[in-house]
């Protein structure tokens, strides 16, 4: 098995990245090495697999035998302890400038093992106009073993010079009959639940994977899929959005919490609390407040990201529940995303014309436009959810 093997449904992508690790073997040993490139840029609808598609390239890169996917090479790059691959994690809402010129002095340094020093930038379109600059150089004059790996939603999210620079791969979000197998045979779940997660997820990957393993996350999402049905007056619309908005916020705490006190205890240890009696108070003196106040506002930053994405995962399903109200409206024969609450996509849809499903289509819409714009997230969830209320059941 090698480590291509879990791309689903990528095999373009892979047949490319697969033929550029066969070159950057020849290169190692000292041959010209066509086909290969020093940036990268991995694009393609959420779920799709971008980091995981960057991974396993590194691990390609790094293997001695282009990726077989069982050897200590391979294995360390996929749990991420390689000392030749850099994992780069937008921690709050983007990158700054300081983070990206730590990180391209680590990236100039020559591999420990002798084959590549790769960087994986995770969700490199989160870097501020100046961080970008500074990667646009570091990409522009990389070292001869220094292999750039950035991940984007999209080519258009990144500087045209830096995009410009790298070799694109698009990867496709792939069928759920894909996503259910990889489910089945990967995680053992069975069949009917995995196919359940595959359509409900629609082809986002770790996403199907959480519906399949995880209880809260299926609760989450009942609860999200009842909110339609519920909408009778102006009251249930602003308790829904209070419920919402609260959920999103839970799940953000939940994510971050035990992250944010590894941080702290980390941190704190650095400027020697622990140590002796007074290391803290010495260190803390000499710094370790600045740097404590720092990490805080960096969790603050990471926790606020993942409220908005949480939210936004949210507002997804209620458009796929529309979605599949509109489907049966229109009688089109497409396999509905959300087919366990067939009875109730029914319900609405005899009681609601096509129009009004779009209106609320649209209303959904215009609230994560909205929160992009850092409207208040109570104040945009509840126009919407008046926007979506149903008169007459
Ligand atoms: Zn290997």
């Amino acid at each position: 098995m090698g480590v291509f093997d879990d791309l689903v449904g990528q095999d373009q992508a892979t047949t490319v990245l697969s033929r550029a690790a066969a070159a950057a073997g020849e290169t190692v040993r000292g041959g010209r090495g066509a086909g290969m490139t020093h940036a990268w840029l991995f694009t393609g609808p959420p779920g799709s697999g971008r980091e995981e598609a960057a991974r396993a390239f590194a691990a390609a890169l790094l293997c001695p035998d282009a990726g077989c996917g069982h050897c200590d090479q391979c294995h360390q790059v996929l749990i991420g302890s390689h000392p030749d691959l850099e994992t780069v994690r937008p921690a709050g809402l983007s990158y700054s400038v300081k983070q990206t010129r730590e990180l391209i002095l680590r990236a100039a340094g020559a591999p420990t093992q002798g084959r590549w020093r790769v960087i994986l930038f995770e969700a490199a379109d989160r870097a501020t106009e100046s961080a970008a600059n500074a990667l646009l150089k570091a990409i522009e004059e990389p070292p001869p073993r220094t292999v750039w790996l950035l991940c984007a939603p999209a080519p258009d999210d990144l500087m045209i010079t830096i995009r410009s620079r790298c070799r694109q791969v698009t990867l496709v979000t792939p069928g759920t009959e894909a996503v259910a197998h990889l489910l089945a045979t990967r995680e053992s779940v069975p069949w009917e639940t995995a196919r359940f997660a595959a359509r409900a997820a629609q082809g986002h990957i770790s996403r199907a994977r959480a519906l399949a393993l995880d209880e809260a996350t299926r609760h989450r999402r009942e609860a999200v899929l009842s909110i339609p049905r519920s909408l009778t007056g102006v009251g249930e619309c602003v308790s829904a959005a209070e419920r919402l908005v609260k959920t999103a916020e839970e799940e953000a705490a939940a994510s971050t919490g035990a992250l944010n006190a590894t941080e702290t205890t980390d941190l704190r240890r650095l400027y020697g609390e622990g140590s002796t009696g007074k290391g803290l108070n010495r260190g803390l003196v000499r710094g370790g407040a600045g740097a404590l106040k720092e990490l805080e506002d960096r969790q603050k930053s990471r926790a606020t990201r993942i409220k908005r994405d949480s939210l936004d995962a949210a507002l997804l399903e209620l458009i796929s529940f529309y979605r599949d109200v509109l489907a049966m409206q229109f009688g089109a024969g497409v396999e509905l995303a959300n087919d366990d609450i067939r009875y109730e996509l029914d319900q609405l849809a005899k009681v609601s014309t096509p129009e009004e499903t779009l209106r609320r289509i649209d209303a959904i819409m215009r609230c994560r436009e909205r929160l992009d714009l850092n409207v208040n997230p109570q104040i945009a969830v509840e126009s919407m959810m008046l926007s979506l209320r149903v008169k007459h059941v």
